[in-house]
């Protein structure tokens, strides 16, 4: 089939619920994706965060084709050893919590919010907190926990139950909380929104508050997760647990899984009845997440990650020096946002032409998220073209342009 032959039968069969953009991709390797006329790209943003490790990393590959002829699917009523040592491992490499398996961040983070109402219920708290600009899913809950109503407001009647506040901001977190506040959800970096880093202090203060007032503190690390920051997880850059982790992207090296960590006391909440998921954990997804966290332990990415990521993060700064267009750089290790003046989906053209693809998110904020077993060489490859890119941006926009964004 050529590319125009796909793009049609999309056109004819397709729900368009998606902007999609102008490719029709058929295979991909590492950081490279290639189009139906074997143009070959340099890809800065695989999967939409989901492939950390590349496109079909060969150590997943190989453990879902193996599994796959052993037992794909096994229902929840059974046991079997896979899930037993995907839990261990997450557990391990987390807060020691036990885990719930789904199969995407919006059903984590439906099975935290349920977590939240439960665990609220004995002492009357059910409202839920969350943070402007957060992304939490799509469903009919996680879209109503969302907070940008842009997503939400064409499905009311909402769900009820939730509130909303800025990031970052204690003062007025402290305004919303109530007595019946049974928890708050937060992205330690927002992603969607733009990459925004929480502050430590304001996670410490959340923390204590929650401790003093018996709400949960939930971390939504679907996208921030699974090392992409040179941490597994970004809270263990703040100093600050939260009593409920959901998971989901990069945590199945390209094969759909979600997940939910919930400290012990917690978790002890879902008994046999309150929760399930059909596919939840099943041997196939479960092989996956053993695969991709063994592959980042043998191959060291965590610190592999951190060192790539120093090294993206002094480029970026060294072309905000150069080019007025950037208005700012924030993120952690190989979770950037480049932040500029002026509409971003000019520069993502501009990469596009040049055989990078990067994303847009916010109007105005370019993510940049390398699979962290990119090479050296191919991160500095990017890199020069994303400069061509921003330059060609920078003469195009005049300075008195910026001030309209
Ligand atoms: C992508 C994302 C989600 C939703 O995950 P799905 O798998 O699309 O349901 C939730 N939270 C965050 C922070 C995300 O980035």
């Amino acid at each position: 089939m050529n590319a125009d032959e796909v793009k049609k039968l999309y056109h004819d069969y397709v729900i368009s619920c998606y902007g999609r953009d102008d490719f029709v991709f058929v295979r991909g390797r590492g950081c490279y994706l290639w189009d139906a006329d074997g143009n070959r790209y340099l890809d800065f943003f695989p999967g939409w965060a989901v492939s950390g490790l590349g496109h079909s990393p060969a150590t997943v590959v190989k453990a879902i084709s193996n599994q796959a002829k052993v037992l794909m699917h096994l229902s929840n009523n059974y046991y079997h050893p896979w899930q037993a040592l995907a839990a261990r491992k997450l557990s391990e490499i987390s807060f020691g919590g036990k885990v719930f398996f789904c199969n995407s961040g919006a059903e984590a983070n439906e099975g935290a919010i349920k977590l939240c109402r439960l665990h609220g219920s004995a002492n009357g708290k059910w409202r839920i907190i969350s943070m402007q600009n957060s992304f939490h899913g799509r469903t009919l809950a996680t879209v109503t926990l969302t907070g940008q109503v842009k997503y939400s407001a064409p499905f009311a009647p909402l769900p009820e139950g939730f509130d909303y506040v800025a990031f970052n901001d204690f003062a007025a977190l402290e305004r919303v909380v109530s007595a019946e506040t049974a928890g708050i959800f937060i992205e330690p970096i927002q992603g969607e929104g733009g990459i925004n880093v929480a502050n430590a202090d304001y996670l410490k203060r959340v923390r204590s508050l929650c401790n003093e007032k018996g709400m949960l503190l939930v971390f939504d690390e679907v996208q921030t997760g699974m090392g992409k920051t040179g941490r597994y997880f970004a809270y263990q850059h703040f100093g600050v647990i939260p009593d409920v982790m959901t998971l989901a992207k990069t945590i199945g090296g390209g094969f759909p899984v979600g997940a939910l960590v919930a400290k012990n006391d917690v978790a002890g909440l879902l008994v046999p009845g309150t929760h399930a998921s059909t596919f939840g954990g099943n041997p196939l997804a479960c092989a996956a997440v053993l695969a991709t966290i063994e592959t980042i332990e043998q191959e060291n990415l965590l610190a592999r990650a951190e060192h790539l990521g120093m090294l993206l993060r002094e480029t970026l700064e060294k072309y905000k020096k150069m080019f007025p267009v950037i208005k700012d750089v924030r993120g952690i290790g190989l979770m950037m946002g480049l932040d500029l003046n002026v509409p971003g989906k000019d520069l993502v053209q501009a990469c596009w032409k040049r055989g990078l693809l990067v994303n847009c998110t916010h109007d105005t904020v370019i993510r940049i998220m390398p699979p962290m077993n990119i090479k050296e060489s191919q991160l500095k490859k990017g890199l020069r073209i994303l400069k061509e890119g921003i330059k060609e941006i920078n003469n195009k926009f005049k300075a008195s342009e910026f001030a309209r964004v």
